[in-house]
């Protein structure tokens, strides 16, 4: 069994806000540097939480804090060595620090906290540094050699290689179909294992397992490695007492005292959670993911563990990472509305019958708020999550699914302006529509996305829901992104007073297709395909809607003083050709149809025209917009009185290298190599 993925970084958002809104005190964006900006995001609702949940989001916030180094060493092994490198230069260098090497200096180590190690988080290719290795040493040399300590002085030929060697730890995934890509990959999840030995390991595990209808997520949380002695293959556990166990028990400690100050049901949650990073049990996981999927009533929520699996090429091994949040209730009532009709709308869904889910189960959607992001939410976060992943305790339990509402509005006020609707989108009235009523239709097609699209749909009989392997994400995330966009165009919506009038989907619509045809290239390299699953996702259903509806010129490639737009000419006939397409691709996905999935993906997600990938980066880069974005933790200090805790302060910071260094010096319990 192969788990699904179900998280979404829609969060690109470029709509500015409809012109009511007021100018914040601070600046949203604290920094910039390289293709990524760095925005601070409020906690609004906080200050007015009863005393015990605060202390909740305060221990769990520390939970969350204390996993960052896992996640830099699944990254890259040498990510650690790397980091803790460049941070004691940080620190202790007393010479020039205006030069325009030692500004170099510093943006890439900026980048590599942003990436959680030395490869862009978004294009997995290894950073290139502008300053060279003799001026790194240079530095050095100035730094008294304890402040480094044995071990890392050691490492200083590898933390050089891996930082100037353009050969070595090129990607940090590989997805070219033909490589083996375990072999090619840089992360850390296989260690001298190729692609067919793990395979094989695995399918044993599945077939030793086979008619189990509640299987484990086989590999989910360990490293798998091959002895290079006696060839031996065997797993090593992320666990308490196995491999990252410093940083597992700092974890657990803080889920302790969480689980002190909270309520039942949350209690036996936290508590089942902690048992589970004890023994490394992937069925206690499945039993803590299901007490955590059945509380959809407790206030403050979380996420922490190892969770998404984009990080591993075969899609097994998941990352590190956590989210602290509590519920958003005004914003709630929106996806309340859409829960309550997850049955209408799976009836409704242009799919087979025998593929539609004959009963939806368990749809729970909230908005919420978040109060600290960790691990691989963080900086750069999604804007929605739909957990848990393994698809039994989907069907039995089903699943929750958030829409994070404090992002997005950061993400709104940081784009505030910027310029970017004016460059790319031709037409005025679509120009107004999106104004409008952008951010309401990035926020409904989350909402649909997640609450309904991933948990929408069954597998015909026989059918385990691994066999589209390295196309599985794509495919998955193709098909809730229809889901939702197909139904975003329904007058059910208007029906149900989700949205004034059809005006939204089409602003929608427009957005959607010209990010996925256009704008998203941006965030490319030159010469690069298009790598990452959610951005081949939108520009599958983009050019294949493009050709289908080519007849009836649904949409349409107008060229205007030398500049390329694109732009909907029927939004209705759109709608349509994304039902006829969600038909297929559930087809595909309930069948297995790996053939079929595989040559969609490549025809119609992968290849870059040349020409207009030029054009949009240069127009896009001239207007000085970043187009990744990330965020700016809050603190959080109790306040205690008599050796009594009566309160929890949120402290905002504005300083991204303070908080950088914080977590480094504050955060970081595991070794060098692990
Ligand atoms: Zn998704």
């Amino acid at each position: 069994m192969k788990k699904t993925i179900f998280m979404s970084f829609i969060a690109f958002s470029f709509v500015s806000c409809g012109g009511a809104s007021q100018p914040a005190e601070a600046p949203w964006i604290v920094d910039r540097f390289d293709d990524v900006k760095v925005i601070r995001y409020e906690v609004p609702g906080f200050e007015e939480l009863p005393l015990e949940q605060k202390e909740l989001i305060y221990y769990l916030a520390q939970a969350a804090r204390c996993g960052r180094d896992i996640l830099f060493d699944q990254n890259c092994a040498m990510n650690l060595p790397v980091r803790r490198t460049l941070e004691t230069v940080y620190e202790h260098y007393e010479g020039d620090r205006g030069s325009a090497e030692w500004r170099a200096f510093e943006k890439y180590l900026k980048k590599v906290w942003f990436a959680n190690g030395i490869h862009h988080h978004y294009s997995n290719d290894k950073f290139v540094p502008e300053f060279s290795e003799e001026y790194l040493l240079s530095l050095i040399e100035t730094i008294p050699e304890e402040y480094f300590g044995d071990e890392l002085n050691a490492l200083r030929g590898a933390v050089c290689i891996a930082i100037f060697d353009p050969d070595m730890y090129p990607t940090r995934l590989n997805q070219t179909a033909g490589d083996d890509l375990l072999l090619t990959s840089s992360s850390n999840y296989y260690c001298g294992v190729s692609q067919s030995e793990a395979e094989k390991f695995y399918a044993a595990m599945a077939a030793a397992d086979a008619g189990n209808p509640e299987p484990v997520s086989y590999g989910l949380n360990s490293q798998l490695v091959k002895d290079r002695k006696s060839g031996r293959i065997y797993e090593r556990t992320w666990k308490v007492g196995g491999m990252y166990s410093a940083a597992i028990e700092r974890i657990v400690e803080w889920l302790e005292k969480a689980q002190s100050v909270a309520a039942e049901p949350q209690k036996s949650t936290i508590a089942s959670l902690i048992e589970y990073y004890r023994t490394g049990d992937l069925k206690k996981f499945d039993e803590y993911n299901i007490r955590w999927v059945k509380d959809t009533l407790s206030n403050v929520d979380f996420v922490n563990g190892f969770i998404e699996d984009y990080g591993d090429p075969l899609g097994r091994k998941a990352s590190w990472e956590a989210n602290v949040n509590f519920m958003d209730t005004e914003a709630c009532r929106r996806t309340e509305i859409i829960s309550e009709n997850a049955q209408w709308f799976e009836d409704h869904s242009p799919v087979a019958p025998q593929y539609k889910k004959k009963k939806v189960k368990g749809v729970s959607a909230k908005v919420i708020t978040v109060a600290m992001l960790g691990g691989d939410c963080y900086p750069a976060t999604p804007i929605g999550i739909n957990l848990p992943n393994a698809d039994w305790i989907r069907k039995e339990y089903g699943s929750k699914s958030v829409t994070i509402d404090n992002i997005t509005y950061a993400y709104d006020m940081a784009a505030h302006g910027n310029g970017f609707n004016e460059e790319f989108v031709l037409r005025a009235d679509d120009r107004e529509r999106m104004d409008r009523y952008g951010k309401l239709a990035d926020d409904l097609h989350t909402d649909l996305h997640e609450c309904l699209g991933h948990g929408s749909g069954q597998l015909a009989p026989g059918v385990a829901g691994g066999e589209l392997k390295s196309y599985g994400s794509t495919l998955e995330e193709t098909r809730a992104d229809l889901f939702g966009l197909y139904y975003l165009g329904d007058p059910k919506m208007v029906e149900l007073g989700l949205i004034p009038s059809l005006d939204v989907a089409w602003a929608g619509y427009a957005k959607y297709i010209l990010n996925g045809m256009m704008t998203q290239l941006a965030r490319i390299e030159p010469g690069k395909n298009v790598e990452e699953a959610h951005m081949r996702n939108r520009k599958l259903i983009c050019e294949w809607c493009y050709e289908r509806g080519k007849a009836d010129n649904v949409i349409e490639w107008v060229e205007q003083d030398g500049k390329r737009y694109v732009v909907v000419n029927d939004f209705a006939k759109l709608r349509a050709l994304f039902g006829e397409m969600l038909h297929e691709i559930q087809r595909i996905k309930s069948e297995g149809d790996y053939e079929a999935g595989r040559e969609l993906v490549e025809r119609y997600a992968v290849a870059v025209d040349p020409e207009l990938h030029a054009q949009v980066r240069e127009r896009y880069n001239a207007l000085g917009i970043e187009p990744y974005g990330g965020f700016l933790n809050p603190d959080y200090r109790l306040v205690e009185q008599n050796g009594k805790i009566v309160d929890v302060e949120i402290i905002y910071p504005t300083d991204y290298v303070e908080q950088m260094m914080d977590y480094s010096k504050n955060y970081s319990f595991l070794p060098l190599k692990n």
